[in-house]
């Protein structure tokens, strides 16, 4: 099997999509490995290291989804880490041959790779995406722990397509966060407020 026919994989599960727009909805995710763009409050920390997780052939990947999806999953999610560290056309090339609508999560420091049915770009201020991810993503989803994440927020969103879905999630446990999102939405209505509800509820 060639490098090219694999990808490092940390876990695969069927679940409910636990946050963002497509949030409630049942969903089959592919967490693969490898990190390098060290947010500190990251909730994936176990990911980052490549050589911590096995490579699996994306084709074994594929009919694992293909399963989820008859049992009820609306879509794959492939997520990370950072899935864009490795090329994805493979892989969602195989997604889209059975049948199954393929959603990315990523910060985008990247180039795009595959064809995506939604890209979900959550950038990081301190590794800025890439323009091309701002202009293609459905949604964005910036993760508010202080006042500089707003404008953060505001700079990044004047740079995505009119009809972007645009989402400010309150970091996890974060009061002040919570409290910043709330008025911010409140008073701007092209934004909504995003919450991990998977965490709220003990999902995966
Ligand atoms: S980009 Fe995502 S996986 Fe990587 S460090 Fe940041 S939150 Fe964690």
């Amino acid at each position: 099997m060639s490098p090219l026919d694999t990808l490092p994989v940390v876990e695969t599960f069927h679940s409910l999509q636990g946050e963002g727009f497509h949030c409630g909805k049942s969903a089959f995710f592919i967490r693969l490995a490898g990190c390098k763009v060290g947010c500190t409050w990251c909730d994936t920390k176990y990911s980052w290291p490549l050589d911590h997780h096995p490579r699996r052939g994306i084709d074994a990947l594929a009919q694992e989804a293909a399963r989820a999806s008859k049992n009820g999953a609306a879509f794959t999610v492939i997520t990370g880490g950072e899935p864009l560290h490795h090329n994805l056309s493979g892989l969602t090339e195989l997604l889209a041959q059975h049948g199954t609508e393929t959603h990315l999560e990523t910060s985008g420091v990247d180039p795009l790779s595959g064809s995506l049915d939604w890209i979900t770009l959550s950038p990081k201020p301190h590794r800025p995406p890439r323009t091309e991810l701002l202009q293609c993503c459905n949604e964005l989803k910036v993760i508010v722990h202080d006042t500089n994440d707003l404008t953060f927020a505001e700079e990044m969103a004047g740079k995505t397509n009119p009809g972007t879905v645009l989402l400010l999630q309150p970091g996890w446990q974060s009061d002040k966060g919570q409290r910043l999102s709330i008025d911010h939405v409140r008073k701007h209505r092209h934004w909504r407020l995003g919450l991990q509800t998977h965490k709220w509820l003990g999902l995966r």
